[in-house]
């Protein structure tokens, strides 16, 4: 099974932690939302830490 991550667009507050500290990953999609473009991009670890623990509003979630 793998593991992906995605965000919740309806929750999203456009904070742009998650863009800025894992560009790799995540950019604002064109509604001004966060998405994860590429979920490979980043190590598990750092998307954990860089992004899901920090999301203001929790809406960035795994999916396996
Ligand atoms: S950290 Fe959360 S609220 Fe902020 S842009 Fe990313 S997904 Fe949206």
């Amino acid at each position: 099974m793998i593991k992906t991550v995605l965000v919740d667009q309806d929750m999203c507050i456009s904070c742009g932690l998650c863009v800025t500290n894992v560009p790799d990953v995540f950019r604002f999609a064109d509604d001004g939302k966060a998405e994860a473009y590429d979920p490979a991009g980043a190590p598990e670890d750092t998307i954990q830490q860089e992004a899901i623990d920090i999301c203001p509003v929790s809406c960035i979630h795994w999916q396996e």
